[in-house]
């Protein structure tokens, strides 16, 4: 049987669950075909860390470098020169995870609107894709690009929404991450008919590590990681009754195309 190729666009690696046993998690990943992951960091101190991840398989992981909105409130201006010093680094592929999170409203309303447009502007200097985040706030997130002439790929992440938003992203432009989220019988109901008929060629698929853990999966605790991502994969290839190779294959050159590699 031919081998498949895994890109994980998303998995938080540097987060504290994985600090004990960060090798075995990464051989595994490779075992089960994963060829790239892209870590998602969330603050510059985050972004430092993931790049001591990077530089040690640059063959094999990206990063992304940003303020996610949780972090919003403790933007301040400098540090958009820190990002802009970060992003130059030939392993960082993407600017975020940033965006909005209305739903959790760990930073100010403003303040997240104020950190991401200055992330998009950045993203824009650099020629550089922008891997986004989402929540309750689907109106004042679309509103952050207007006025702007958009030259740079852009995904949602973890999209858990309906049809008519999906196709709204779309016809912006923008590119979408799936994750064990559609996995879910209850909460990834609402997103079969969609899944089944989508348009693959802007799609992509993530862990968001250790998040997310595909519900159909038993495993001893909860911690998600790379090596599952093939459940989204068989999800996606069940509902539009396409073999595991065929958009397996799709995903991964989505996500060679999206982050320019
Ligand atoms: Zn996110």
């Amino acid at each position: 049987m031919e081998e498949i190729s895994y890109f994980d666009i998303g998995a938080n690696l540097t987060h504290e669950s994985f600090q004990n046993d960060f090798n075995e998690v990464i051989n595994e990943a490779k075992k089960n075909n994963l060829k790239k992951i892209c870590i998602t960091s969330t603050s510059i101190e985050d972004t430092k860390t993931s790049l001591d991840i990077v530089e040690k398989d640059s063959d094999f992981f990206i990063t992304t470098c940003g303020v996610h909105p949780h972090y919003a409130d403790s933007f301040k201006n400098t540090d958009i020169k820190k990002i802009k010093d970060l992003c130059i680094h030939p392993s960082v592929k993407a600017i975020g995870e940033t965006g909005l999170d209305f739903n959790r409203n760990f930073s100010d309303k403003k303040n997240q609107i104020r950190c991401f447009k200055s992330q998009i502007e950045i993203a824009q200097e650099f020629s550089l894709p922008l891997f986004m985040h989402q929540r309750d706030a689907h109106e004042d997130f679309i509103k952050c690009f207007k006025n702007i002439d958009l030259n740079v790929n852009a995904v949602v992440h973890c999209f858990t929404e309906n049809e008519s938003k999906f196709y709204e992203y779309l016809d912006i432009g923008f590119w979408i991450g799936l994750t064990g989220w559609i996995c879910d019988p209850v909460r990834g109901k609402h997103m079969d008919d969609l899944l089944s008929t989508m348009p693959l060629d802007r799609v992509m698929i993530e862990t968001d590590s250790p998040y997310l853990l595909p519900k159909n999966l038993k495993v001893k605790g909860r911690r998600n990681e790379p090596k599952f991502i093939e459940e989204v994969a068989k999800r996606i290839a069940d509902l539009q009754k396409k073999s595991l190779k065929e958009v397996s294959q799709i995903f991964y050159e989505n996500s060679l195309r999206f982050f320019n590699l």
